[in-house]
């Protein structure tokens, strides 16, 4: 077990970093970022924050030392330096998960090779996808195996004559071909295991996303008790299968016929978990430190019926390009029963995540109305 006082080492200094380290000082731990381009979010609110690039073993290696446990809250590390420190720390989760993880193409085929339900795909890794699109037929989604995440490096496929662009926007990069989907909702379960192998799952997370970007979780989940179930234990049992210690966050869809695909993987904190903040008796943040750190994992009971709203770049009032305003954050600070959550990110962009709310209620409907109605009123 790492203690209370010891310190805990975050590789990534964005906003999942920078709400892990807050829980973990709330549990008494000193915090300690790396991050590429500082000064970061995380390292804001951190004891200790380092800038040199993943590559640079000696930095990393350094900064290893100092850590009790060094966990990451970005998956586009090279998994190579990370192998590298993992003798002079407790990396969690082990550099493999993240190898597995970060790149679609061995996701994927680890799934299939250990049989766990997923979209039917197929590899383009020489970047000619028209076999693959053939093979998965139409309509599909071009997604490229490296550094795609929130919908980037994505392509979906309608009709034949959509291909020769895809072929000429992905040519010579590695990329998969799913099949697409016509889910009934997509939904995602984050589970905990710890070092000392105890394994918990947050209530499933029903979410919507707009132009791929996480829009609204609602929890629970508007679906039967039968498929929550499924995608629970599905989750527990991918967490189980890769050995992870610390979180792992599955994305699923949902059909209609009741099936539950995994679509990702993320062996972190993930955006759909932030509803935990509030309306959990433990938070994703704080249930990662206690399975970094060997504690024993927290409730998982929900407090209340809890809607999370992301909060874009795009709120803010734009003119010509430039920053006019800020987003009318009385709207939510007024609302008794909703908490903001903001990242401490300098500049707004359109697309960034520049923080978060949550709004709460008895009824699952009623908090996804006033979230709705308090997004619209931003
Ligand atoms: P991803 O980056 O793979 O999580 O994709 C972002 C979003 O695009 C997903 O959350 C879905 O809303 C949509 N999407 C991705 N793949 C598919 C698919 N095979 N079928 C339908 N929708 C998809």
């Amino acid at each position: 077990m790492i203690s209370p006082g010891q310190t805990l080492g975050i590789l990534g200094g964005g906003q999942l970093g920078r709400m892990l380290g807050q829980a973990a000082q709330t549990l008494g731990y000193r915090v300690h970022v790396f991050e590429p381009a500082g000064p970061c979010p995380a390292g804001a609110v951190a004891n200790k924050e380092v800038n040199a690039g993943y590559e640079d073993l000696a930095a990393l290696t350094a900064f290893a030392r100092t850590c009790a446990a060094v966990t990451y809250e970005f998956e586009n590390i090279p998994s190579g330096p990370l192998e590298a420190i993992a003798p002079l720390t407790a990396l969690h989760p082990r550099a493999q998960v993240l190898h597995v993880c970060q790149n679609r193409q061995r996701e994927k085929a680890w799934l299939r090779a250990n049989g766990f339900p997923h979209v039917r795909y197929a590899e383009a890794l020489d970047g000619e996808i028209g076999p693959a699109v053939a093979q998965v037929g139409l309509p599909c989604v071009v997604k490229t195996a490296d550094f795609g995440y929130d919908g980037k490096g994505q392509m979906k496929l309608s009709d034949p004559q959509d291909l020769e662009r895809a072929q000429a926007i992905f040519r010579g990069r590695r990329c998969v071909i799913e099949r697409w989907v016509e889910f009934v909702c997509e939904v995602s379960v984050i589970v905990a295991r710890s070092s000392a192998g105890e394994v918990r799952a947050f209530p499933v997370a029903e979410n919507i996303h707009t132009h791929h970007i996480l829009d609204f979780s609602i929890v629970p989940a508007r679906i039967s008790d039968a498929v929550a179930d499924k995608a629970v234990r599905l989750a527990g049992a991918i967490a189980e299968k890769l050995e992870v210690v610390g979180l792992l966050a599955v994305e699923m869809f949902v059909t209609a016929a009741g099936e539950v695909l995994v679509n990702e993987l993320a062996p972190r904190p993930h955006n759909s978990g932030h509803w935990s903040l509030d309306g959990c008796e433990t938070s994703q943040f704080e249930q990662h430190v206690r399975a970094v750190c060997g504690l024993p994992l927290g409730s998982v009971a929900v407090r209340e019926p809890t809607v999370m709203v992301n909060i874009l770049g795009d709120a803010w009032k734009w003119r010509d390009g430039a920053v006019v305003g800020d987003p009318l954050w009385r709207a939510v600070l007024n609302e008794p029963r909703a908490k903001l959550h903001l990242y401490g990110k300098a500049e707004p962009r359109v697309g960034r995540k520049m923080g978060h709310f949550t709004v709460r209620d008895s009824n699952v409907e009623l908090a996804l109305e006033r979230a709705r109605a308090l997004k619209a009123r931003l």
